[in-house]
């Protein structure tokens, strides 16, 4: 489905990152994965390397726009274009607000929005160079439904939204589509701290029976960086068995 384009994952190199890299990869694309450190990015490459999947890796400061812009132009040069960006990288909080430091706050804010901006500004321009391109975000159902703590996190992801939304209005006329994929409760590093008593009750919650696997949140990336998506921009499509509009 994706191939002979070029495609960068952020927060590619485990849980649901590393699952769209893996099947993006499959279906052809050239997958270039960030992560945060040479030892974690070195850790997936190598484990898709056993699977027989070939890509390549690098670790901007995320944050950083001179650092962003290097990577983006070295992959650019490498490849001659850029046709997927993945902005997935993201961290989550679960404090009260009053054991949330005005840096915890920042932190979230900085990785799961600032660094969306960032990333995505540093490829909008080769994109626009090509006439076409896909943005994707990860969002989250807590976007919609807040959450009881943790107040940075559905912040960042409501963020998202609103920076999906209005930049698929923005890019459109470049034929740039620019959509975010919302996921509930997935089975990842990020929910494997949780304990039992708090996850089945979650799960009686949710209609179809089951948190979601990685797999079923990289499916839809997979079909959003698709031309089969080819008409749908500045969507946030809920992936989370919740059955609700
Ligand atoms: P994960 O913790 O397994 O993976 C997070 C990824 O983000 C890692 O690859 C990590 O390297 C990267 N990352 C974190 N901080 C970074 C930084 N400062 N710089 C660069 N990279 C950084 O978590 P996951 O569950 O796979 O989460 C992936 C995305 O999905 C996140 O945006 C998360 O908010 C979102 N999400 C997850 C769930 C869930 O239940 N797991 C639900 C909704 C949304």
């Amino acid at each position: 489905m994706l191939e002979g384009k070029v495609a960068i994952v952020t927060g590619g190199t485990k849980g649901i990152g590393l699952e769209i890299v893996r099947l993006f990869k499959k279906n052809k694309a050239e997958v270039i994965l960030f992560g945060s450190k040479k030892e974690t990015v070195d850790k997936a490459i190598n484990e898709l390397k056993e699977e027989g999947l070939n890509v390549i890796g690098y670790y901007p400061n995320l944050n950083n726009p001179s650092d962003v812009n290097k990577v983006i132009k070295e992959i650019n040069d490498k490849y001659g274009h850029i046709d997927i960006l993945v902005n997935n990288a993201g961290i989550s909080s679960n404090t009260s607000i009053e054991d949330t430091t005005y840096e915890d706050f920042t932190k979230i804010i900085d990785i799961n929005i600032n660094a969306i901006f960032n990333v995505s500004k540093e490829v909008i321009p080769y994109m626009k160079e090509n006439n076409k391109g896909v943005i994707l975000n990860t969002s989250s159902m807590v976007s919609i439904t807040g959450q009881p703590k943790g107040i940075g996190y559905p912040t960042s992801k409501t963020a998202v939204n609103g920076f999906t939304l209005s930049l698929a209005r923005e890019l459109a006329p470049f034929k740039i589509r620019v959509n975010a994929v919302a996921p509930g409760i997935t089975n990842t590093d990020m929910v494997a701290n949780l304990p039992k008593e708090v996850i089945e009750p979650l799960i009686k919650t949710i209609p179809l029976g089951r948190i979601g696997e990685p797999i079923d949140i990289a499916n839809a990336f997979l079909f959003l960086a698709s031309d089969m998506a080819s008409y749908i921009t500045g969507v946030v499509l809920s992936v989370d068995g919740l059955a609700r509009n």
